[in-house]
């Protein structure tokens, strides 16, 4: 079987083409193509000799993402993407059109083995992690897309199918290709990375000290609640979650976002805004609040309008920052936690 060359850092990429006795400028040149020309058939590169295309084909597969549906949310700036992957699994990738920017929000697991109540991805249960490669390629393709309507992709969230932390080394290759200025060079401070809150992860991240933005789905403010719908809260509770929280903010002197999926009589009373006031008031730190969005398997609504305002109140009351973040693509299963391939 081929190997997938988005795999492949420069050095490695290099490696090969050395030991091809090639010379070390057709390193750049198959990057340019891949990553900015986003060229995917060795026929389309004319830069290249004959020769090593056609060893380059023999060996190395030009990505291995088989877009299979391509579904346009009637807000008219959603869409989802589902790819077929080589081994037949398949991930959703959704890009978010606004009028400043545009976001793709990538997957980075088949599946995801953290069992959150309220996810469909979590219902799935864990499949496999994606290499980074596949990582890569669904930013790449979404960047292709955009530039063919004359726009720019601005940023990638880590917010689709699965942990990211619990895939590590692969997500963190991912962006770090992503990075390189002589490929695709996008700024690590556009990335975000979102996380059920896997704490030895969140200090190897905290450790690697890169700019990616760190966003913490939190949900509940007490451990007996997060832990009956953050089923990993049992391992990681809420008090060690936010004292590593707290010496992230001090070493990186970053700003953490928490997210929280607002359920209609679960997580949306006062006294739950209060405890996280009470939890977060003092962090630099964000808020973001998620109306749920409908996934068939759990039973919890979305919290009333009203009560999502007056929860915000409680939060910004106490000088915390916070946003209801606008919901989008539900129509099309594209929202936060709709995502999984089985359904499709
Ligand atoms: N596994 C990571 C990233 C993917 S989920 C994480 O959990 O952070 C992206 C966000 O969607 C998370 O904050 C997640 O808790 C939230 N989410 C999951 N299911 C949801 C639902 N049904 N409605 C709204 N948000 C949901
Ligand atoms: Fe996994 Fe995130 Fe869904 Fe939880 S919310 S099951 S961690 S994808």
């Amino acid at each position: 079987m081929r190997s997938n060359l988005f795999d492949l850092d420069y050095e490695e990429l290099s490696k090969v083409i050395r030991s091809w006795d090639e010379p070390a400028y057709r390193t750049q040149q198959i990057w340019q193509g891949i990553f900015q020309k986003f060229w995917n058939n060795p026929e389309e590169f004319t830069t290249l000799s004959l020769s090593l295309r056609k060893k380059l084909d023999q060996k190395y597969i030009f990505g291995v993402l088989n877009p299979e549906k391509d579904l346009q949310s009637n807000d008219g700036s959603t869409r989802k993407i589902l790819y077929r992957l080589e081994d037949n699994a398949a991930i959703e990738t959704v890009l978010m059109g606004y009028t400043d920017r545009n976001t793709v929000c990538i997957s980075s697991q088949v599946g995801c083995g953290m069992g959150c109540k309220f996810c469909a991805t979590g219902n799935m249960g864990f499949i496999r992690n994606l290499s980074p490669g596949e990582i890569i390629e669904q930013v790449v393709k979404a960047a292709a897309d955009l530039g063919q309507n004359g726009k720019r992709l601005t940023n990638v969230v880590f917010m689709g199918m699965g942990e990211p932390f619990h895939n590590y080394q692969p997500v963190m290759k991912a962006v770090r290709i992503l990075n390189d200025p002589r490929g695709f060079g996008m700024g690590t401070r556009r990335f975000t990375i979102s996380t059920v809150g896997l704490i030895p992860e969140i200090r190897r991240f905290m450790k690697d000290n890169t700019q990616i933005n760190l966003a913490i789905s939190l949900h509940a403010a007490d451990d007996l609640l997060r832990s009956s719908i953050v089923p990993i809260n049992r391992k990681y509770p809420l008090t060690e979650l936010i004292a590593v929280c707290r010496q992230y903010i001090q070493k990186t002197n970053r700003r953490i976002t928490f997210e929280w999926a607002l359920i209609d009589g679960v997580n949306d009373t006062e006294e739950q805004a209060r405890k996280l006031s009470n939890l977060v008031g003092d962090m630099l730190a964000h808020v973001n609040i998620i109306q749920l969005n409908p996934v068939s398997h759990y039973g919890g609504k979305p919290a009333e309008e009203e009560k999502a305002l007056k929860f915000k109140k409680i939060l910004t009351d106490s000088g915390i920052s916070c946003t209801i973040r606008l919901r989008r693509g539900i129509d099309i299963q594209a929202g936060c936690g709709q995502l999984a391939s089985e359904s499709n």
